[in-house]
């Protein structure tokens, strides 16, 4: 399932090509993906301007000169295409080769610059609504989120206001949404290792008695800055050589730390620790024992 990185790349991906544009033609090829798209769906979009592309957690929000926003979920599986001019798509470093099928192209947009822009989803747990603006922040999808971890406004007071009396693990908490939003499974593994906290570790211990953060907190909250900002950065970096060609949106290979490297070596200068995989919550957790406390 793509993170917050992932879904940032993807919006600086469509950004050039739907920022500013208009919807001339879409295309609604079936009637529903995890939920059923809104009845007026085709309507509410033909004709409109897209004046600004957003993200919230994993969330990308086409804001529409109509004053609706056009929300939309990568879900599992779902990938957006984006060619030009009868270009046909080229596999690069987002070729994910399901996506190569057009019989899961669900949803197409015909921009007026020219590009057109595919949603392909083959499990179909991706989501397109489109909500007035005014009601977006009490939306039930986004009402519950907790603050963007790279927000200005995301540090370790609040964080460790958030974990706080929480007797549940570390782990736990930060994928929690309601806590921090976009985090998932890879990237809580990836930030607990660069700021050599337990995951198994209660997460109330971040905090001080009166829910201040400590040094933990300090420590955590910059490495989830760092560990997010690495990927985008990444994910950037095969965009520039992905735009040479146009081709899909989505998925590429990233290197971690620790995410995936049970038995190997651990990374840390010094550490000579082996990282461990255990179960948390029925999910897999990647760490290392030795510099993780
Ligand atoms: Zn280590």
């Amino acid at each position: 399932m793509p993170e917050l990185p992932e879904v940032e790349t993807v919006r600086r991906g469509l950004a050039p090509v739907m920022e500013g544009a208009r919807f001339v033609r879409v295309e609604a090829r079936r009637p529903d993906l995890r939920q059923p798209l809104p009845r007026d769906f085709v309507k509410r979009l033909e004709g409109q301007t897209v004046t600004g592309l957003g993200r919230r957690a994993k969330y990308l929000t086409a804001d529409l000169s109509s004053g609706d926003v056009l929300l939309m979920h990568l879900g599992m599986s779902g990938s957006f295409r984006v060619s030009r001019d009868g270009t046909k798509a080229a596999p690069g470093e987002f070729h994910h080769p399901r996506a190569a099928a057009t019989a899961h192209d669900h949803v197409v947009f015909h921009m007026s610059s020219g590009a057109t822009v595919t949603f392909n989803d083959p499990r179909r747990f991706g989501l397109m609504l489109i909500v007035p603006r005014g009601e977006l922040a009490d939306h039930p999808l986004m009402r519950e989120v907790g603050p963007e971890p790279l927000g200005s406004a995301f540090d370790a007071n609040l964080l460790a206001a958030a974990c706080a009396g929480r007797k549940t693990s570390l782990k736990a908490a930060l994928l929690d949404q309601t806590v921090v939003a976009g985090l998932g499974n890879i990237y809580v593994c990836e930030a607990l290792h660069r700021a050599r906290l337990s995951p198994a570790r209660r997460a109330s211990t971040i905090a001080t008695r009166t829910g201040a953060a400590n040094a933990r907190a300090v420590a955590l909250v910059d490495a989830i800055k760092a560990v997010l900002n690495d990927a985008i950065k990444a994910g950037g970096s095969s965009l520039r050589d992905h735009r040479r060609t146009d081709g899909e949106l989505g998925y590429f290979q990233h290197h971690f730390r620790v995410y995936d490297h049970e038995g190997q070596p651990c990374v840390t200068p010094g550490c000579g620790g082996t990282v461990k995989r255990i179960v948390q919550n029925g999910r897999s957790t990647y760490f290392c024992p030795a510099c993780q406390k």
